[in-house]
């Protein structure tokens, strides 16, 4: 047996065409258009090529995208200013600050002094809660993407158990809440979990985010599960390679054969994460609005 291949690609494109479409109509009726502040601190160059993506896409749905590129050694206190003059300017109805940020920046102060209604990264305590008790919110990207791609496989989630490898607060764990709030019975699993191969055999839905290149071996996928792979890892390059492929936390070929439903890396999570952001952007700015 193959697994059926999740296209994120084409589910992705489907969503923007669907925000596209609906920034338009709020255009014409309203005479709105609903923004997004990207902002860059440093210049990492996967951040470079992440917030040059979601600027194209940003225009590319119709919205307006403002991009704010500070140094490298730019002190906390002006990121704080700049994130509270986005917080006040009326213009924008998103703002997304790039992680990682330099050492010297305390992460977490920044992502609180975001306003929660502008939080369109799902980031903010107020977002993180109020998923953990079931009110609507912005919702993390990556987490909404993955639940989406799933929804694509699954009508219904009651009776389905979820093994969810890795806790972080961008994925693991908000993922967990969503397939909970869908009614699968959800297991989050980590590096200090034992029989981690044992514990996925159980699962009907295994998520993958740990960072780990192809850890997850076919023989830990129950026969027709259903496998998202969150992780991008780039291998060192081969030889006579410019650069190293890129592989997720899973060993592709070898789930492909067991699994009834498989995303691939890159092309599964990955194009589902800027989709999500425009939806969260038209979310806040519906939601700032009062707009329908
Ligand atoms: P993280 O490093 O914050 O968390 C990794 C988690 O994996 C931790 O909870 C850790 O306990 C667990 N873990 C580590 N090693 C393990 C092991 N051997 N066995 C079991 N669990 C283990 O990472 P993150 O930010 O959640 O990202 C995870 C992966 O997802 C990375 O590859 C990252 O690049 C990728 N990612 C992709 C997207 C996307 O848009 N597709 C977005 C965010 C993250």
């Amino acid at each position: 047996m193959s697994a059926r291949i999740i296209d994120g690609k084409a589910i992705a494109q489907h969503l923007r065409e669907t925000i596209a479409a609906d920034v338009a109509r709020i255009a014409a009726r309203h005479g709105a258009q609903p923004g997004l502040a990207v902002v860059l601190v440093g210049n990492d160059p996967a951040s470079e090529v992440y917030v040059g993506s979601k600027a194209r896409q940003t225009v590319a749905v119709g919205m307006r995208s403002f991009e704010h590129r500070l140094p490298a050694d730019v002190p906390e206190t002006e990121l704080l200013a700049l994130v509270e003059q986005l917080n006040r300017d009326d213009a924008v109805d998103g703002i997304l600050v790039q992680l990682p940020l330099p050492a010297h920046i305390d992460t977490n102060r920044v992502i609180e002094a975001v306003d929660p209604g502008k939080d369109v990264d799902g980031f903010h305590p107020v977002n993180a809660g109020r998923l953990m008790i079931g009110l609507p919110g912005l919702v993390a990207c990556t987490p909404l993407g993955s639940l989406l791609l799933l929804q694509s496989v699954h009508a219904d989630f009651s009776g389905l158990s979820a093994v969810i490898l890795g806790r972080s607060n961008i994925v693991g764990k908000p993922v967990a809440q969503l397939l909970l709030q869908q009614n699968a019975t959800v297991t989050i699993a980590h590096s200090r979990t034992r029989d981690l191969p044992g514990l996925c055999r159980t699962a009907d839905i295994v998520v993958a985010a740990v960072g780990r290149p192809e850890l997850v071996r076919g023989d830990w996928i129950k026969p027709g599960a259903t496998v998202i792979d969150v992780g991008i890892n780039r291998l060192p390059p081969a030889a006579g390679e410019a650069k190293g492929r890129l592989v997720g936390d899973v060993a592709f070929e070898e789930a492909k054969s067991v699994a009834g439903a498989i995303t691939p890396v890159p092309g599964g999570v990955g194009p589902m994460t800027i989709a999500c952001l425009l939806r969260n952007t038209l979310q806040a700015f519906k939601a700032r609005r009062g707009i329908d």
